[in-house]
């Protein structure tokens, strides 16, 4: 006689006239057969079991929500097994969650109040925090209407003491809701800010760009090659993550230079953001046009050398003029160096090409003229004197007339 235990496979009717597998051990095959043949009779198939389960949840969830409607809680949205599942939750929460706070100790809620400082305020005594999170949780039950806000918290509802309903009524707590109030009432604040200091042109492209300044113009572009040659042209560096111009007396009115830039822009059809204080003025210098283009001909005294530097713009072509300046040379990387004694054929230049003459340059320039201008004066004077010395000497003896001339 064989003392092995076997397991078998039986296939055979359940309960509920499903067919189906049941796996069964035993030393004899007859005896793991009529146990079996027992579990067939007695229940229903594992199709049916679960959909008994379904079915049982279901109701529970019916009711629940029934309930729900009677104590005015909102339907909640989700698929319907989330909304299911929350609604037998959140009964849950509303069966168990008055007790235990009628229920919690005042030693309890005082000691809560100290771990949860950001929820409380400071004089809230244990009567205050109860009524609290009395009245949160009737909100939070009459507001939310959020299956998985309810299926998140599954968890600390079955194990549900004061300290998870702080956590879980938190938001509708008076120092939250302040808290979120005001970050509410600010963030909207920034977004009409926002839509304030934004203009849209007509061809809007759907891409915004943002000018901010400080002792730079600053523009950031959603990515980087957006509207870049525009933006170069202007002479902008890129200084990761902005565009970079820096403001100097030279670029001139910080206002002029974004209005110049912004008005390309929006020609071109990007949004701008001013996002600078006197936004108004200077979208309205940008829209209309109404700025003074950013003079790039300038002539500055490179105290270094101690020469005049012309600043020659590639695009405006005016080597050739520049070079022909006396004793003009050209030095790479730095422009192009005339010696002060060529300051009128400089300022010809200037006056011909409409170029800018820095302070420094100008003051340099006065200098120069002035050291030229008396030397120049006495010379004229010396000759008016002699001229006159000789005229009255002339005058004083016409006969000597001849001989005067042949001095000269
Ligand atoms: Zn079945």
């Amino acid at each position: 006689m064989s003392n092995k235990y076997y397991k078998y496979e039986f296939d055979g009717i359940f309960k509920c006239g499903h067919k189906g597998t049941i796996k069964q051990g035993g030393y004899t095959r007859d005896y793991a057969e009529s146990i079996a043949s027992k579990e067939f009779k007695d229940n229903v198939c594992p199709d049916c079991i679960e959909k008994e389960k379904q079915a049982q949840y279901k109701k529970e969830a019916d009711i629940a929500e029934e309930n729900a409607k009677k104590l005015g809680f909102p339907d909640l949205e989700g698929t319907d097994k989330q909304v299911q599942w929350a609604l037998n939750i959140r009964k849950e929460l509303s069966e168990k969650a008055q007790n235990i706070i009628d229920n919690a100790e005042d030693k309890e809620l005082r000691y809560l109040k100290q771990i949860y400082k950001d929820y409380f305020y400071e004089d809230d005594d244990s009567l205050k925090i109860r009524v609290d999170l009395r009245e949160s949780l009737e909100e939070l039950l009459k507001e939310k209407t959020s299956s998985t806000f309810f299926i998140n918290y599954n968890w600390k509802i079955k194990n549900l003491n004061t300290e998870a309903i702080i956590v879980i009524t938190k938001d509708f707590l008076p120092k939250i809701k302040n808290k979120i109030e005001k970050e509410k009432e600010e963030k909207a604040r920034e977004e009409e800010l926002k839509r304030d200091q934004t203009i849209h042109p007509e061809n809007y492209n759907e891409t915004d760009i943002l000018i901010k300044a400080d002792d730079y113009i600053k523009i950031r572009t959603p990515q980087y090659k957006v509207a870049m040659v525009t933006i170069r042209e202007y002479g902008y560096k890129w200084d990761n993550p902005y565009w970079v111009k820096k403001i100097t007396q030279f670029t001139e009115a910080t206002e002029d230079r974004i209005a110049e830039i912004a008005n390309k822009l929006l020609a071109e059809g990007y949004g701008v953001r001013f996002m600078i204080d006197n936004y108004k003025r200077v979208q309205d210098l940008a829209i209309n046009g109404y700025f003074k283009q950013e003079n790039t001909r300038w002539i500055f005294y490179n105290s270094k050398f101690e020469l005049l530097q012309i600043v020659l713009n590639w695009e405006d072509d005016l080597y050739e003029e520049a070079k022909r300046i006396p004793d003009a040379r050209w030095l790479k990387g730095t422009g192009m160096l005339v010696p002060l004694k060529s300051y009128k054929e400089v300022l010809d230049f200037a006056d011909l090409y409409d170029y800018k003459i820095s302070p420094a340059a100008k003051e340099e320039i006065e200098i120069k003229m002035n050291e030229i201008e008396k030397t120049k004066i006495n010379v004229v004077e010396k000759e008016q004197f002699d001229k006159n010395k000789k005229l009255k000497e002339i005058l004083n003896s016409k006969s000597d007339l001849l001989d005067d001339l042949k001095d000269n």
